[in-house]
């Protein structure tokens, strides 16, 4: 396929909001592309060139893009420079300076596979001489492009592709492209890609063979599961209930999750939560698993915790996020920060998966699998089947360091929902007995400058849940306290390569920020009660119509979540349920006034 009709369906993608719409124009272009550039077609889509658990990077920096475009367009570099001041965007910059130059014309067009070529061989330039390669290459590709093309060449270049574009809709139009569209079809796509998080993949496999095709894609090392996610209650009475009364408690620790790939023999591989490759940042843990896990290959999860070296008395959570993204200083972060990992499921078991069997099994074969070491564990656990010994169990937990309990369902259909969140987990923390319920974890879509003492700083941002039936950001507060004056100063900086110059597409509210931020920085934030606001638009519609949700008191708990994505954010439906048992909550308090 060449080059430039990919690019044309770019701009149509990027200048349409309707869902259907978009699904169709990824539809056509699935069925337009060969086999060959499938792969490629969906990973540039989502503006990769692999899964992202591979971590492939392109590491081309501003300052090298802007110098291979001054040097395609044989513009100065003063001038790329101040036609960015002006455009924002070194893609649309390059877009506007490249007709400039005739020879181009006549230049053979470019083709989809030769440009994630091209790519790869920036990716993988290392060492000496490579960033003249990056920008010889790049050049080469803008040599030959139209000004259309080179503005999106130079966006994937710098990964600011942003389509809007997400991975749910490519499972949607796959589904579409190469099966009958049905329920059915698109639930089993999705299945595929919750146990390969690889959408290249998935859509090779559905492109050749159809549904059966996808439902021959095994579970395997290397490949990161997506993981399954857990529901509230407001209390453990009627977390037990939706158990029928029996249910498996673990403690829930606070630190992060790790989904750690056991192989039979080489080494063991580590991924976050957003399926992230950790490996580096944990030598120690990775050395230790072999020895924990006996039936390789292995696929298990649990949590990763800081804990005290004296002691073994867990510690606050946020001291193992300094060891997330480091490089360096690894061997001294060991033994600084020492964790340990507590593992609460199994996901293959000597080779076999076992996501499809029901918790107790999985449980008694993790409880096989794992023999305990220093820094290796198993999650403690109790079957309980009375609300007293639940909240016995709960104490117990809050004593030992824990932030709550998980209640797990011990039914026949208990089975390991990958990418899923439902009450077959459910969680339950300390906080609970606050005023609200539990945090949230709000996108970033917007800054506020500060005033007075804050001036020239951001004083408050907006904070936006994800709605996923509608693909969309909705405003749900505006926070402004919980930060220190350290924090305060690191925002604009932090937030600089998210800003954009209007708002995006996909962001719902009634505030207009000073900087409009693409949805990407997720953050903890902590209120005293939900309300309904006609300027957030959070659930609009779904309680009262004109009216969306808002966080009253809105307060960051300095902990921003780097192992979410904007995707896995609090959802939409998460804030609404939070809303209604708060009302719950309050209606039984009122209750309980009246007959006392
Ligand atoms: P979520 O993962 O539900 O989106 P979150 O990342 O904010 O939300 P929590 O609300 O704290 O996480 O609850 C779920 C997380 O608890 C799991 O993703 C996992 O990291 C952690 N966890 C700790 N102990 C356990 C356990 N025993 N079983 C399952 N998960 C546990």
């Amino acid at each position: 396929m060449q080059f430039a009709e990919l690019v044309a369906e770019y701009e149509r993608l990027e200048a349409t909001s309707k869902r259907l719409e978009m699904r169709q124009i990824l539809v056509d272009l699935l069925r337009k592309v060969s086999a060959k550039e499938l792969p490629a077609l969906v990973y540039m889509m989502q503006g990769e060139l692999r899964p992202e658990f591979e971590g492939v990077e392109l590491g081309v920096a501003d300052s090298l893009a802007a110098r291979a475009v001054a040097q395609a367009t044989g513009a100065p570099e003063k001038s790329v420079a101040e036609s960015l001041r002006t455009t924002g965007d070194l893609g649309t910059t390059a877009g506007q300076l490249l007709p400039k130059r005739a020879a181009r014309l006549d230049a053979d067009p470019l083709r989809v596979h030769e440009v994630y070529e091209a790519f790869g061989r920036i990716a993988t330039a290392s060492g000496a001489g490579s960033q003249e390669l990056k920008v010889r290459t790049l050049v080469e590709l803008l040599a030959r492009s139209t000004p259309s093309e080179a503005k999106y060449l130079v966006r994937f270049a710098l990964g600011k592709l942003r389509l809007g574009v997400r991975e749910m809709s490519i499972v949607d139009a796959l589904s579409f492209a190469f099966a009958d569209g049905s329920k059915e079809a698109r639930a089993a796509v999705e299945a595929a890609y919750n146990r390969s998080s690889d959408l290249g993949l998935v859509a090779e496999h559905v492109a050749k063979d159809g549904v059966p095709g996808v439902n021959k894609i095994p579970i395997r090392v290397g490949r990161p599961i997506r993981p399954m996610l857990a529901e509230r209650s407001p209390d453990l009475a009627d977390a037990l209930r939706r158990m029928e009364g029996k249910a498996a408690l673990e403690y829930k620790y606070d630190g992060l999750r790790v989904q750690a790939h056991v192989p039979e023999q080489g080494p063991v591989q580590l991924f976050s939560r957003r399926l992230e490759s950790i490996s580096t940042q944990f030598p120690e843990l990775v050395k230790e698993l072999p020895a924990a896990v006996h039936r390789r290959p292995a696929i298990v999860e649990g949590e990763c915790v800081p804990v005290d070296p004296e002691t073994g008395e867990l510690r606050p959570f946020q001291e193992v996020s300094r060891r997330r993204g480091r490089k360096y200083d690894l061997e001294r972060m060991q033994e600084e920060v020492p964790v340990r990992l507590f593992l609460f499921d199994v996901l293959l078991d000597h080779g076999t998966p076992t996501v499809d069997e029901p918790f107790p099994t999985r449980r008694r074969l993790l409880e096989s699998a794992v023999h305990g070491t220093e820094r290796v564990h198993l999650a403690t656990q109790k079957v309980v089947d009375s609300e007293a010994d639940a909240e016995a169990f709960f104490e117990e937990a809050i004593a030992a360091g824990c932030e709550g309990v998980m209640v797990k369902s011990l039914a026949a259909g208990s089975t390991y929902r990958a990418g899923a969140r439902g009450y077959w987990w459910i969680k339950y923390k300390r906080e609970y007995t606050h005023a609200l319920a539990d945090s949230v974890d709000g996108v970033v879509v917007g800054a506020f400058y500060g005033h007075g003492r804050r001036g020239g700083r951001y004083g408050a941002l907006l904070l936006a849940v994800y709605n996923p039936d509608e693909d969309r950001f909705e405003s749900f507060c505006k926070v402004g306290s919980g930060f220190d004056d350290a924090t305060l100063e690191t925002l604009p900086a932090k937030f600089k390569p998210f800003e954009v110059p209007e708002k995006p597409e996909s962001v719902l509210t009634e505030l207009v920020p000073d900087v409009w931020l693409r949805p990407a920085v997720v953050m903890e934030v902590r209120g005293a009660e939900l309300t309904l606001s006609p300027i957030h638009r959070a659930g609009v519609g779904k309680i009262r119509p004109d009216a969306g949700l808002a966080l009253r008191f809105p307060r960051f708990t300095g902990r921003w979540r780097d192992d979410k994505d904007a995707e896995t954010a609090t959802t939409t439906a998460e804030l609404i349920s939070l809303y209604r048992s708060q009302v719950r909550q309050i209606s039984s308090a009122n209750a309980g006034e009246e007959s006392a």
